[in-house]
């Protein structure tokens, strides 16, 4: 098992912030010194330009960069390199992949999303919809905050081209069985998408084992960099993927007034991409990989059913969590308290937490909320962290209700 203590020691805003309880890892965590050198290190060392020029740095940084894709690859248990496009991050992955895709559809046809997808995995979708004449559907939740396969089962029919899914929720923490309902959606000849933003960094995450056409995730949410993530497609999709950035880097032959696609993933990434970021998220892949997705993903969920317990000890709180909750994430709110007034008030004694409708207005208006505030968690939390943070919760309730 891990020691937290000295994991702590591998983040610098530890030491900058010896006080800090971080419970915000679902917006996102924090960066370990090897990925920050990882940077470093290519400003430093080998600062160039990738896949263009002869000289011998442009070089060096390519094959960094190209080493991060068989990085990626293991991480996510992919066939290969050339199903690996780096991005910004899980939004710019879900734009690729519905302006992408939108050729594919007709009016009449079905995107398949459930009611707690982020606007990440919505708003491109609604483009597609006014853009095609297709329409969106929308799976439900259950009483238990759980994935309601009834109601996907339902609106599952052949009118379905694409069913487009998160793994874990961002508000709920509910775990989606994408296994499942990929299988169920390839039987009907649609093609599956995951948004793993949420899972990548948290259980381990096999896009074969899971059958999914496509799964995007962003490296800051598993302990790497801001502004760079991936798209993983099956080599068939990436072949029905038509490239949404055009520009330098994705064309292997020009005219005036044409051009032809370079091999993929080169058509995918137009531009000079965020080198520096994509050497980052190598390194931040090495970090899970030294840590175990696993171990990480048990440690959190003990930590889970410790704040649970201590939660459940306070009467004004109400979990938004079923009977189990195996989980990162937990959102909760406070009678007659508002959560951005919590928020603030648990910022004083140094708590971290997200309060608000976290990108997912839809779920909220489901829930019959104007917001929460959510809890999740990282390899660097401790007991102790959920103990300060229930210390400081009872504080703020109490001065919020004007019960102290
Ligand atoms: N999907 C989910 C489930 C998320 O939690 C997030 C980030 N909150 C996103 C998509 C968007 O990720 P990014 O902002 O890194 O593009």
């Amino acid at each position: 098992m891990h020691n937290q203590v000295k994991i702590k020691k591998d983040f610098q805003m530890f030491y900058h912030h010896p006080d800090l309880v971080y419970l915000d890892n679902a917006a996102t965590t924090l960066t370990p010194d090897i990925v920050v050198e990882a940077m470093n290190g290519y400003y430093h060392h080998y600062n160039a330009n990738i896949h263009r020029g002869g000289h011998g740095i442009g070089a060096m940084a390519t094959e960094r960069y190209e080493q991060v894709r068989s990085q990626v690859v293991q991480y996510i248990h992919a066939p290969g390199t050339n199903n690996i496009v780096f991005t910004s991050g899980t939004t710019h992955g879900m734009n690729m992949l519905a302006q992408g895709l939108k050729h594919l559809l007709e009016p009449g046809d079905v995107i398949l999303l459930t009611r707690m997808e982020h606007h990440a995995n919505l708003l491109p979708w609604q483009r597609v919809v006014r853009e095609t004449g297709a329409e969106l559907r929308f799976v439900e939740f259950t009483d238990d905050y759980q994935f309601d396969m009834d109601s996907f089962d339902r609106l599952l029919d052949e009118r379905v081209k694409i069913v487009s899914i998160t793994h874990i929720s961002n508000v709920l923490g509910t775990v989606v069985p994408i296994k499942e309902v990929c299988q169920k959606a390839k039987d009907m000849q649609a093609i599956t998408i995951i948004d793993a933003a949420q899972s990548i960094a948290h259980m381990a995450v096999d896009v074969q084992d899971i059958g999914c056409d496509a799964l995007v995730f962003s490296a800051h949410k598993m302990y790497g960099p801001t502004g760079v993530g991936v798209l993983y497609g099956t080599t068939a999709l990436l072949e029905e993927l038509v490239p949404y950035h055009l520009g330098g880097g994705i064309v292997r032959e020009v005219r005036e007034d044409s051009a032809i696609w370079n091999d993929i993933p080169a058509r995918f990434e137009a531009g000079t991409p965020n080198i520096a970021g994509v050497i980052g998220l190598g390194a931040a892949c090495e970090y899970m990989k030294d840590m175990g997705v696993t171990d990480v993903g048990d440690h959190e969920h003990t930590l889970m059913a410790y704040a649970i317990q201590q939660l459940a000890t306070i009467p004004q709180v109400t979990m938004l969590s079923g009977k189990t909750h195996v989980s990162s994430v937990l959102s909760f709110v406070v009678e007659g308290v508002h959560h951005h007034d919590l928020a603030t008030l648990l910022d004083e004694e140094h708590i971290a937490l997200r309060s608000g409708r976290h990108c997912a207005e839809p779920l909220l208006m489901a829930l019959g909320l104007v917001g929460t505030c959510r809890i999740s968690f990282g390899v660097y939390n401790t007991s102790e962290d959920i103990d300060r943070f229930i210390v400081a919760l009872r504080k703020a309730i109490g001065i919020l209700t004007n019960d102290e």
